[in-house]
């Protein structure tokens, strides 16, 4: 028998594989992703923060189910999660559309667009040269 600590609350419990969480905090983890997933569904334009907030989940656990494809967001809604190999905003999984279909022929394009919201906050109110890179032809 495999005796652990949960990673969420510290309890000793017995790890039969899965997740490194004791059984009652699985079963909260569970009961938090429907609710996450309904208030997803109800509410399609909330941000990474309101949803993080309003269900008192992190924003990491919100992503990890996102990656895991359990959560989906629909495509107007304001979440971008960043795809792992360009940057890209993505709605579901790990890599945008053009990743995964492995057409990599504008990697330049990749590098304008930095996966950090602080920056791109920074490119949306100056109209420094990375902006301006945009508009050319
Ligand atoms: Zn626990
Ligand atoms: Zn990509």
């Amino acid at each position: 028998m495999d005796v652990r600590n949960c990673k969420s609350c510290g309890k000793m419990f017995n790890f039969n594989g899965g997740e490194p969480f004791c059984d009652s905090c699985k079963k909260k983890l569970e009961e938090k992703f429907q609710q996450v997933k309904e208030y997803v569904r109800e509410n399609p334009g909330a941000n990474m923060n309101t949803i993080a907030e309003e269900n008192e989940v992190s924003i990491a656990q919100i992503k990890r189910w996102v990656r895991e494809e359990r959560l989906v967001f629909s495509s107007d809604s304001p979440i971008g999660l960043e795809c792992e190999k360009c940057g890209a905003t993505i709605q579901t999984g790990r890599f945008c559309e053009k990743c995964k279909t492995g057409m990599h022929k504008r990697l330049d394009s990749a590098y304008e667009k930095k996966p950090s919201s602080s920056l791109d906050d920074v490119q949306l109110k100056s109209n420094g040269p990375a902006r301006m890179r945009f508009l050319d032809r």
